[in-house]
């Protein structure tokens, strides 16, 4: 099949495939257990249900503005006040397909061909492939072994002419790190005398523990927003465990929300107006859900973070935030891809490769699930691995023995 040079470098993601693969499994009556999920497993927030049912109970779903409705675009900008302490117009507010379309179009809006875009690693899956779409080149750089974070030398060492932005990931998706804030303050600081654009993937940046928070980029800008190279993106996706309804946004400068407009206008024309209905619905309910969310999954954990300490060989960080966790498997093998499958076929535990986020060697481990699965898949991982534990492990309803250690 004939397929443009550029598609076919294209990686498939590798979450959403194994999200079909426990799915197929589990259909087969398989008693998979899935740690390589992301996305919290609450029911949506009856404000968005009522509010979305509201809108489609009218009978009128039309096309609404590019940008995002008037009134999800005000309930942004309240929420961006409140969380950010920052006051924005309605003119520096798009809405998108997601988080992932407004990076994605974001990219395609300041990426010129051979463009450079610095991200640190561990990262998220998707970031070297949608840069990769807009033509540009991912630079990656990797902090010192056994951290995950960045040392703002090595990012200065690959910065040059061909530099466009750097994409900032805190709380991160793999490793569940909380970047400090002199980090974020260096970082805007270099980035707004360079010109180069910070893109700010804050999708996880209420869901921080132990009483901590993550740093707003705005906090180090002294730049007036039009004037600034900070680009900050957030969704309901993680907040509300409102994956399905796939709004997310983008707050920036005023002429590149202008042209990022003329981009989604011909490409998507503009967001479903009932999933947008839906968001502004949570943003503006009750917000005590956020609260109980943030909690259990701080409480999961906790005890992921007890179970993997039972381990030998497993080094952990303690995840300061998001779902994730990336321990570092490499005691058992440096080869993330092989281990991830040899625990689904042998323990029916779904984990993603850290190879996948440019961490060979760890496996990304999420706790957004249950605390039986939680606790029971990081079982299953420790008799599959670790021959101090016992021999054999019921899994369902079937006693295994394990006969390769
Ligand atoms: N950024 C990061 C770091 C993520 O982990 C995800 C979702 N896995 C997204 C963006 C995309 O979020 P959304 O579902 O709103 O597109």
């Amino acid at each position: 099949m004939a397929v443009s040079e550029l598609a076919r470098t294209i990686i498939e993601s590798p979450t959403l495939r194994l999200n079909e693969e426990a799915r197929l499994l589990r259909e087969r009556g398989e008693p998979v257990i899935h740690l390589g999920i992301g996305e919290p497993k609450n029911k949506t927030p009856i404000a968005a249900i009522l509010a979305s049912a509201a809108k489609l109970s009218q009978g009128d779903v039309k096309y609404c503005p590019t940008d995002g409705t008037p009134s999800l675009k005000k309930a942004i900008i309240r929420y961006t006040e409140e969380h950010y302490d920052k006051v924005v117009a309605p003119e520096n507010v798009i809405v998108s397909a997601g988080a992932k379309q407004c990076i994605f179009n974001l990219l395609y809006c300041i990426l010129n061909p051979q463009d450079e875009v610095v991200i640190l690693a561990p990262y998220w899956v998707s970031y070297p492939e949608m840069v990769k779409m807009c033509y540009g080149v991912p630079v990656v750089v990797t902090p010192e072994d056994g951290t995950f974070h960045p040392r703002m030398a090595d990012i200065e060492r690959v910065v040059g002419s061909n530099t466009k932005a750097i994409i900032i990931n805190s709380p991160n998706n793999p490793s569940g790190i909380v970047y400090r804030e002199e980090f974020i303050a260096q970082i805007i600081d270099f980035c707004e005398r360079k010109k180069i654009y910070v893109i700010m993937d804050d999708i996880y940046h209420k869901l921080v523990f132990d009483g901590k928070r993550a740093p707003s980029a705005y906090q180090f800008t002294t730049r007036d927003l039009e004037d600034s190279r900070v680009l900050v993106i957030n969704g309901i996706a993680k907040l509300y465990g409102m994956t399905g309804f796939r709004i997310g946004w983008c707050v920036a400068p005023r002429p590149l929300v202008q042209v990022r407009t003329n981009v989604q206008a011909q490409t998507t024309s503009c967001g479903s107006p009932v999933m947008q209905a839906g968001a502004e619905g949570a943003l503006i309910g009750l917000q005590s859900m956020v609260e109980g969310l943030r909690l259990q999954i701080q409480n999961n954990r906790d005890v992921a973070m007890r179970e993997l300490s039972s381990f030998n060989g497993v080094k952990t960080h303690k995840p300061d935030g998001t779902f994730y966790c990336l321990p570092d498997f490499r005691a058992y093998s440096g080869d993330s891809v092989e281990l991830s499958r040899f625990l689904l076929k042998k323990a029916l535990v779904v984990t993603v490769p850290g190879r996948e986020f440019g961490m060979e060697g760890h496996l990304r481990l999420s706790f957004a699930g249950s605390v039986k699965d939680v606790t029971e898949g990081i079982a299953r991982i420790k008799w599959a691995l670790d021959p101090t534990s016992p021999n054999d492990i019921y899994i369902g309803d079937k006693k295994l023995i394990r006969d390769w250690l």
